[in-house]
């Protein structure tokens, strides 16, 4: 998981919900103009918890990561509370469903320990990788990062994930090294180069596997 660091609200935003009283009477359009201003700006067109690559803005949507309640309806419309999830569905018939959905399902709710993306500037430290693409906890703060993944359903070795982070990989290299043949830079400065912009899909997981190279 990355940081995400919430800007202002757009005038758009406050502009429109100043005349709502609940998240049910937002319309399909705002929703829509919302996901796209969040996943543009602040999470590079990136699930704001799997990091897989938001290509279909229909597949997504929009997460309060404290969760909207009655008693707590300040975070309903709390710019800095919402961010853009996956929809999560992949294998979800064999193995139940990842990221914001699989948050408000029963049984699996944040508590105090959960990381919250937007709250915590060095997240990514909490988790490490595996070459074969899975996901654990690491010894920083081991409790939180594994009650999140639980949470989350991120690190289930059998669905998509693993599989979806591999190709990233792959996908990675391939244009690490057609850069490099190209341009004659090393594959070195390539490398170092693209991580910064943080856009690839699984991106922390793809800086984990060069942490070496980015000093890390
Ligand atoms: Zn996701």
């Amino acid at each position: 998981m990355r940081y995400i660091k919430k800007g202002e609200a757009p005038k758009f935003f406050n502009d429109e919900v100043s005349t709502l009283k609940s998240w049910d009477e937002v319309s399909s359009e705002f929703k829509r103009e919302l996901t796209k201003h969040i996943l543009e700006n602040e999470q590079n067109s990136l699930c704001g918890y799997c990091e897989a690559k938001i290509r279909d803005v229909a597949k997504t949507h929009l997460e309060h990561v404290v969760a909207k309640h009655k008693d707590l309806e300040k975070f309903t419309f709390d710019y800095s509370n919402i961010i853009v999830s996956c929809d999560g569905i992949c294998f979800q018939e064999q193995q139940g469903f990842t990221c914001g959905h699989r948050k408000d399902t029963k049984g699996f709710k944040p508590d105090k320990r959960f990381l919250n993306p937007t709250k915590t500037d060095n997240i990514r430290k909490y988790f490490k990788y595996t070459p074969a693409g899975l996901i654990g906890a690491s010894t920083f703060g081991k409790d939180r990062a594994t009650h999140t993944l639980k949470v989350l359903n991120l690190d289930s070795p059998n669905n998509y994930l693993p599989e979806e982070r591999k190709k990233s990989l792959q996908r990675f290299q391939k244009s690490v090294k057609e850069k490099s043949e190209k341009s004659g830079k090393s594959k070195q400065f390539i490398i170092k180069h693209l991580l910064s912009k943080e856009n690839f899909a699984f991106i922390s997981f793809l800086r984990f596997m060069y942490k070496d190279i980015l000093n890390e």
